[in-house]
């Protein structure tokens, strides 16, 4: 447990970490999932995130409304979706605009020791370019985990890694695969 009494989370555990499970949550979606968020993606505090090797992509506190239906501070999955233009200007290629696979942060960030809740969604695709301002949207399907904290940054690692596997594998099951072409999304943002 935590011995840090300061600590708004409790600690990520060597044994947390070797028996968590590969796949999360029920076989379907289940209340209060899915949850659309969508917004403009906006400067972040600009750490943890590419120095994590995982970039995680902002939305205005405006766009989290509906994830107030969700009080748990933690890790979620789903899929989102970038919009390949900005100021009606096409950036992005036909890839970056498709739907994919993402895990989102919803908490205080124990780690950076930051007050604020926040929303962060990192997007399980190789982008190749930044794409603050454009338009984003995302389907949030279920929980995967508490918000931790972490006594070194190896073992934050370590637990995104994990992270991302459950995400990709909970959301191969069929009735989470079907949000990808949910109409939500835009499909003209994926024709080239
Ligand atoms: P910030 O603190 O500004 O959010 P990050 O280091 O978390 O900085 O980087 C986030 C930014 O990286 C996003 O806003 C987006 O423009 C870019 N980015 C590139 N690839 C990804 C990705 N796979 N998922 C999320 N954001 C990405
Ligand atoms: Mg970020």
């Amino acid at each position: 447990m935590a011995s840090d009494e300061s600590a708004a989370a409790p600690i990520s555990t060597e044994s947390f970490r070797a028996n968590r499970p590969e796949i999360v949550g029920p076989e379907s979606p289940q209340k209060p999932f899915p949850i659309h968020l969508s917004g403009a993606v906006q400067h972040g505090f600009g750490r943890g995130g590419k120095d994590l090797g995982c970039p995680t992509a902002n939305l205005p506190d405006e766009s989290m409304t509906p994830m107030s239906s969700v009080t748990e501070a933690g890790v979620y999955y789903g899929y989102a979706q970038v919009s390949r233009e900005k100021n009606g200007q096409v950036i992005l290629p036909e890839e970056d605009g498709r739907v994919h696979p993402m895990v989102m942060s919803l908490g205080t960030n124990p780690f950076y020791k930051n007050k604020n809740m926040s929303a962060e969604i990192h997007i399980m695709h190789d982008f190749k370019a930044d794409f603050y301002g454009h338009p984003m949207k995302a389907i949030v399907l279920g929980y995967i985990r508490p918000q931790l904290d972490y006594t070194s940054r190896e073992a934050l690692i370590e637990d995104i890694e994990t992270d991302k596997r459950v995400a990709l594998r909970s959301l191969a099951r069929p009735a989470y695969a079907a949000y990808r072409a949910d109409r939500f999304f835009d499909l003209n943002n994926m024709a080239s």
